[in-house]
């Protein structure tokens, strides 16, 4: 069998399975909210007890040796908290919770970093230097404590309030030693493997009536971050993970209206998804291409502007596209998964022919939306960079990365705010995807066979590839 009789053969597969996914799929109808107009909450009547229950402001509070964050809840859930090493963090999970605030929107703009920067204006309290809170999968919520030292979980619960109104989470931290740190942190990944998030993603729309084989190409759009991982934080609490989501949804729009694509988004709402999750959305629906979607931040670099667009490379093709892998592969542990990468097996022959044709898509596609892009987006003097990105390592599919515009940049701010540059913004990049699908002809990159869903999965994520 031929090169590409194999690949037929693997591609096949794929879209038997994928289109076995893509039926299991249900939507999911959204719960109702309960919004609290103040940060304490109210005495709940039952009809509310079905409703997503709510948390109030959260409060860091020290007491001698121990430091409390306490949020008020409209209802007692369950709490499971665990600590995890490099950075130090302690992960409360809860089931889905309304979070009534959000701390990253109280805090000055800053490039957003696990272990750097702190929620709180005047800096730590007690062991506690910053945390944050939001949706980590589909029903759902936890809150990530980043730690100034070493601390020890004294307390998790859910508990009745003195005055019997209502309830309080209380998450209370006592310092200890390194060792004994270390020691809590490596029996914590055994309790990752159950906190694992898995999102569906949305169902690709504009095939419905047809076999899949003879369909429209599939682009997956991924916009950056969701959730618990707000991603760059700009000014006017502007966040990174709003402004990609809106882009991809608007470009997702223009391309199911042309009628030519099949469009699949890796989330559909403001959730977590991990990376490793997304390359696997990708090649288990068998996308003919991948495009992240992300915007840039420099703490001190109010002057650089512009849309850059990334692609994978095992050496970074400069330093600042070093310094936005670095940036962008720090979602998984800002969201407190456990930092170590997961590596997969396959290292084969065919993996590599793959894996380096995919690239040379790759780079087509990466010329071809600079091209387009230009022409209604103010493009970085340095257009295409490559570096190590996570989320572009999908072997046999074409990936890009997009960072649209830097939220440190005044003008680039305007423009990523404005529906107008918006929709001018993702008409350039249909256009792209268009002439990137019609210059790339009938051939199209080779296919591998998808990592088993159950086989080498490590924290319950699927692996990714090297
Ligand atoms: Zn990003």
């Amino acid at each position: 069998m031929s090169f590409r009789g194999m690949i037929g053969a693997a591609v096949l597969a794929l879209l038997a399975s994928s289109a076995a996914t893509i039926a299991a799929e249900q939507s999911r109808s959204a719960p109702k909210k309960l919004t609290l107009a103040a940060a304490d909450a109210p005495v709940l009547s039952e009809a509310a007890k079905d409703m997503i229950p709510v948390a109030g402001r959260g409060q860091i509070s020290q007491f001698g040796e121990l430091t409390r964050l306490t949020f008020d809840m409209s209802q007692s859930v369950a709490v499971t908290a665990f600590v995890l090493t490099d950075p130090k963090r302690v992960i409360v999970d809860l089931p889905e919770v309304s979070f009534a605030s959000d701390p990253l929107k109280e805090r000055p703009a800053s490039p957003a970093k696990p272990g750097q920067s702190t929620a709180q204006p005047n800096g730590k309290t007690g062991v506690i230097l910053t945390y944050r809170s939001g949706l980590f999968a589909q029903g759902k919520s936890r809150i990530v404590i980043d730690l100034a030292e070493p601390a020890r979980i004294s307390r998790a619960v859910v508990e009745k309030k003195d005055d019997h109104q209502g309830f309080r989470l209380v998450v209370e931290l006592a310092l200890t030693d390194p060792a004994t740190f270390a020691k809590e942190a490596s029996l914590s990944q055994q309790s990752m493997a159950k906190a694992a998030p898995t999102t569906p993603a949305q169902k690709p729309s504009g095939s419905e009536s047809k076999p899949l084989a003879e369909s429209k190409p599939l682009v997956v759009l991924d916009p950056g971050h969701g959730g618990i991982d707000a991603g760059a934080h700009g000014a006017d609490s502007i966040l990174e993970k709003d402004i990609v989501f809106e882009f991809a949804k608007t470009l997702a729009a223009r391309l199911r209206q042309e009628g030519k694509y099949r469009v699949l988004l890796t989330r559909n709402q403001d959730v977590f998804v991990p990376l490793a999750e997304r390359v696997r959305i990708a090649r288990s629906a068998g996308a003919d291409l991948f495009l992240s979607i992300h915007a840039d931040i420099l703490s001190d670099g109010s002057g650089v502007s512009g849309a850059t667009i990334y692609t994978m490379s095992d050496r970074a093709s400069d330093a600042q596209a070093a310094r936005v892998a670095e940036k962008e592969n720090m979602s998984d542990t800002f969201a407190g998964l456990d930092s170590k990468e997961e590596r997969g097996g396959i290292n084969d022959i065919l993996f590599d022919l793959a894996r380096r044709e995919t690239r040379r898509y790759s780079q087509h596609f990466s010329n071809t939306l600079a091209d387009y892009l230009k022409d209604h987006m103010r493009l970085n003097k340095n257009p295409q960079r490559s570096a190590g990105f996570q989320v572009l390592k999908a072997p046999d599919v074409p990936s890009a990365l997009l960072e649209i515009g830097y939220l440190s940049n005044d003008k680039d701010l305007v423009q990523m705010r404005s529906s107008q540059w918006r929709e001018q913004a993702t008409a350039s990049a249909a256009r792209a995807i268009d002439s990137f699908f019609t210059s790339r002809g009938p051939a199209e990159p080779a296919k591998m066979p998808t990592a088993s869903p159950k086989g080498g999965q490590a924290n319950g994520v699927a692996p990714v590839l090297q």
